[in-house]
């Protein structure tokens, strides 16, 4: 049974219907909002957004601290919202829906004005003695939000603090396998006293996500899938406007012969499992120095056969979200399976539990012929290949499409560093897994089909507007330096200019 199910309605909108994937009971319904929907929230949003930048940063920083607030007073609110659309594991919605919007608002109150002050820049050679440049980073207008369904809020706020900070309005289209938790978002800038239009949300699915990229939006900020990446690129390549991609992953995890097993199987195990695998930068490929590989797999085995399914109470692996994730994950443990690996615990659904649940897999004697080692699986597998030595784990580690994020386990810090060095992805962890997204230090951005673009900290809050050079003329009166009239001896002097400054070695300092 699909969880997302059209409604038959007179409405002149397309209806539908979303059901909890862990208990498959309905919890709602909504109307995909139409072109001419998403046109009017743009609009609305284009006339909030000039009153919004004009606020200043104290001003606008004060708003986000009250809806901070918000997001502090009314937790099992965001927690049971999430829950109830995604099936995941309360402790997993505490950490990734809560306490993650709480950091990024809070990191982008405190910093977005300093980041985001106007600069003074000191201008080179001899240009320097007669201007003056300062650049102003201006906010774009209206950034188009487009998101997936696997951390709805988190994935939600943290653009959404940035935009705002930046000065702009933001009109969000959510996923419509997690329609819910945007407009409980909505509510809670609406009751910390944001401007009423200035984060509209426009429910529905690709077809209403196509339709905000098509409208008068200055960016697209997309968190997706690769093939939805590539359409919302294309687009905004036509459209002319800036877009920022965060795509697929394939997390490829490397397990030194030196490293803390306890703690890497503890890794390895979280990496892969947490949010049910549904994490853009989760661990799906496991390479183990074949000198550790038996105690790393005994560790491994004895804390996932200790992993608790359900949908309530204490556990600690969910449901899968969608139908069509449930799908990707069976095809690529079938494909595995004929080719050969082993499924040494789960490979099933769960037939304990009604909803969508899969149970937490380890496999091995996998290859990189099978789909579980290339594709994106998205699912709470643990698949652990062992190689030969370190070299091997690197090559293999970059033998993929993806290139969203990774991690190395060692007790030797230098040799972490040169490992994830020579990892081409757009970041790495040593001894830990998947945190770099909740860095704000840290830019954050795939390499290769994992995206263009950086979000977060300052590369992603700059992302959200235009660096605007202000260039003034020091004197700013008098004849204008190479203005007309042109002469020969006007010529004749920069010619012996240039051989000065650039044919000298003194010159050469000087400019
Ligand atoms: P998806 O691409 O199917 O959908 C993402 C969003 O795009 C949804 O809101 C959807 O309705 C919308 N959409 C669909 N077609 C569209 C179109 N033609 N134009 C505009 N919008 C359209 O992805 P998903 O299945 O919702 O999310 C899972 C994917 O997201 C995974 O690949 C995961 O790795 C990735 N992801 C990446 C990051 C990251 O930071 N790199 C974070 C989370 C998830």
């Amino acid at each position: 049974m699909a969880i997302l199910e059209a409604v038959p309605s007179d409405a002149p909108r397309r209806r539908l219907r979303a059901l909890s994937p862990a208990t498959r009971k309905p919890i709602g319904e909504f109307d995909c909002a139409s072109a001419d929907d998403v046109r009017a929230a743009v609009e609305r949003a284009r006339k909030a957004q000039t009153g919004w930048a004009e606020l200043g940063f104290d001003e606008r920083a004060r708003h986000l601290w009250r809806l901070l607030d918000q997001f502090v007073h009314h937790q099992d609110e965001i927690v049971d919202a999430v829950v109830a659309e995604t099936g995941k594991a309360r402790a997993e919605a505490i950490s990734m829906e809560v306490f993650a919007p709480c950091d990024a608002l809070t990191y982008y109150a405190k910093h977005a004005g300093k980041i985001l002050a106007p600069e003074k820049k000191r201008i080179h050679g001899m240009m320097g003695l007669m201007k003056k440049l300062k650049i102003v980073w201006e906010p774009l207008g209206v950034v188009g939000l487009i998101t997936p369904w696997n951390g709805p809020v988190a994935l939600t706020v943290v653009p959404l603090a940035q935009a705002l900070m930046a000065g702009n309005a933001v009109v969000h289209k959510p996923s419509e396998v997690t329609p819910f938790s945007a407009l409980l978002v909505k509510r809670f800038c609406e009751d910390a006293g944001l401007p009423p239009d200035l984060y509209e949300v426009v429910q529905g699915d690709g077809e209403t996500g196509a339709a905000l990229v098509e409208a008068d939006v200055d960016k697209i900020s997309f968190t997706g899938s690769v093939a939805t990446g590539r359409k919302v690129a294309e687009a905004c390549g036509r459209r002319l406007i800036p877009c920022t991609l965060e795509l697929g992953g394939k997390d490829a995890m490397i397990v030194c012969a030196d490293a803390d097993l306890d703690r890497a199987a503890d890794g390895a195990l979280i990496g892969s499992c947490m949010n049910t695998g549904h994490y853009c930068c989760g661990t799906e490929r496991i390479y183990v120095v074949e000198e550790v590989y038996d105690t790393f797999l005994k560790k491994v085995m004895d804390r996932a056969q200790k992993l608790r399914q359900g949908d309530e109470g204490e556990f600690d692996v969910g449901a899968v979200f969608w139908d069509k994730q449930m799908d990707i994950i069976e095809d690529h443990i079938e494909d595995a399976r004929a080719k050969g690996a082993r499924i040494l615990m789960g490979g099933r659904r769960n037939p304990n539990l009604d909803g969508l649940f899969y149970e937490p897999t380890v496999v091995t004697d996998v290859t990189h012929d099978m789909k579980l080692m290339r594709d994106e699986t998205f699912g709470p597998i643990v698949a652990i290949q062992k190689v030969a030595d370190e070299d091997e784990a690197i090559a293999l580690a970059n033998d993929s499409d993806y290139g969203l994020n990774g991690n190395v386990w060692t007790r030797d810090s230098h040799k972490g560093f040169q490992i994830a060095e020579r990892i081409h992805t757009g970041a790495v962890c040593v001894n830990d897994m998947a945190i770099t997204y909740g860095l704000p230090e840290a830019p954050f951005g795939g390499r290769k089909s994992s995206g263009i673009g950086k979000v977060n900290g300052e590369m992603g809050l700059k992302g959200y507007c235009h660096p605007k050079p202000i260039s003034m003329d020091r004197r700013g009166k008098g004849p204008i330096q190479g203005g007309y009239p042109y002469t020969r001896k006007g010529e004749a002097g920069m010619q012996r200019v240039i051989k000065l400054l650039y044919g000298t070695r003194l010159g050469r300092w000087l400019a």
